[in-house]
């Protein structure tokens, strides 16, 4: 039998679409992404870029302070541990998204732990392939897939991962390692410029790198940049390595001129990739309507419909603008309600 609704993605959108259908008796499956390596290098394993974050101070609702006694009662025996590595600085990425998961089961949502590989939206019921080969007929369909970070792609990005190398500013600008010492932000756009702006309001200087000798930003932006006394450019450079210890994290970085291929050495305690993002979309095959840089397009003002009846988006995929965990959120709300509220006029 056709489900009513199938979830794609298990991010905030995902979870948060997942607890409104299984609070609106659509009993829903979820696919939460398959647990590969392909998965964990490129940054889409289960739950999200929020999984691979640490604190999340701007999460509404999760304030600072020691939750371990919340965190205690409120997640499943399976994933107690977090509380040991909760670390009393309000909810860390890992923990909102295991209690966001956790919400989502208590209503009876079904979680898969696979990816779905491909998609046919030609006849009704839709009907959904996972990698592991499982065949899943549903009535609608959320895409809440997301958006993975791009990194420059070197083994030193890896290795200090989490340690001083971020593509999320706003995520992680306000750690204690980034307070008042150098940073390096890599891109030229508006997110390198905001990124570097943000930043700018910890650390003593931030290094804006880029690869040409004209930003890519918004005349604006780039403005605010070279504006910034706290934001120094550093032209025709490319970054070439990231230096650190595993005991320090990042220490450094070298650089490498565009133009005469001369490298020079900055200290830093962080590296920041602002250099785009990709959306989690080439499963799709090219089946709904996309932006040009592959995001889903929302085909209604102010709803989450796609170009496909039916098939709903929340979250980063289809939003390469705000791009947070509670516009994600929000947003898986809005999908829920619509996919809701599109089965019941069509009376299934
Ligand atoms: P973007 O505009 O595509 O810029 C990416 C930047 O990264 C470019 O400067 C590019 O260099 C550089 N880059 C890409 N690959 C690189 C590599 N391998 N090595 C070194 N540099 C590399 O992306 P974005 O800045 O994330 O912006 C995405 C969209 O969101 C844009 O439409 C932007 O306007 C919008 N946005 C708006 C705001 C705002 O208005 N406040 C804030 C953030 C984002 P090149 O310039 O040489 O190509």
């Amino acid at each position: 039998m056709a489900e009513h609704v199938a979830i794609i993605g298990s991010g905030p959108a995902g979870w948060t679409a997942a607890i409104y259908a299984a609070r609106a008796s659509l009993k829903p499956i979820l696919f939460e992404g398959a647990v590969t390596e392909e998965n964990r290098l490129q940054g889409t394993m289960p739950l999200g870029q929020l999984a691979l974050t640490t604190e999340v101070e701007n999460y509404p609702g999760f304030p600072a302070g020691d939750l371990s006694g919340f965190l205690a009662s409120s997640l499943s025996e399976e994933h107690r541990w977090l509380v040991d590595m909760h670390q009393k600085e309000g909810c860390s990425g890992p923990e909102l998204m295991h209690l966001m998961r956790q919400q989502a089961t208590n209503f009876g949502t079904r979680v898969v732990t696979d990816d779905i590989v491909e998609v046919d939206f030609d006849a009704h019921p839709f009907r959904l392939r996972s990698l592991g080969g499982q065949e899943v007929e549903a009535h609608s369909v959320i895409i809440s897939t997301g958006a993975r970070a791009n990194y420059l792609g070197l083994d030193s990005e890896e290795r200090f991962k989490n340690n001083g190398v971020s593509a999320c500013a706003v995520c992680d600008g306000a750690l204690p390692r980034f307070r008042d010492k150098p940073l390096v932000v890599v891109g030229g756009g508006d997110s390198a410029v905001e990124e570097a702006d943000y930043l700018s309001k910890f650390g003593s200087t931030v290094y804006l790198v880029h690869r040409r000798d004209a930003l890519r930003a918004s005349k604006i932006m780039a403005q605010r940049a070279e504006d910034n006394p706290k934001i120094d450019i550093q032209w025709n450079s490319v970054l070439e390595e990231i230096l650190g210890s595993d005991e320090a994290g990042v220490t450094g970085v070298r650089l490498k001129s565009t133009v005469d291929d001369s490298t020079r050495e900055l200290e830093a305690t962080g590296a920041f990739m602002a250099i785009g993002h990709t959306p989690n979309t080439l499963f799709l095959n090219g089946k709904l309507a996309m932006t040009e840089k592959k995001y889903l397009k929302w085909t209604v003002p102010f709803r989450t419909n796609t170009s496909v009846e039916g098939v709903f988006a929340a979250g980063d995929v289809a939003d390469d603008y705000y791009r947070q965990a509670v516009t994600a959120a929000g947003s898986g709300c809005m999908a829920a309600l619509d996919a809701e509220r599109w089965l019941a006029a069509k009376g299934l």
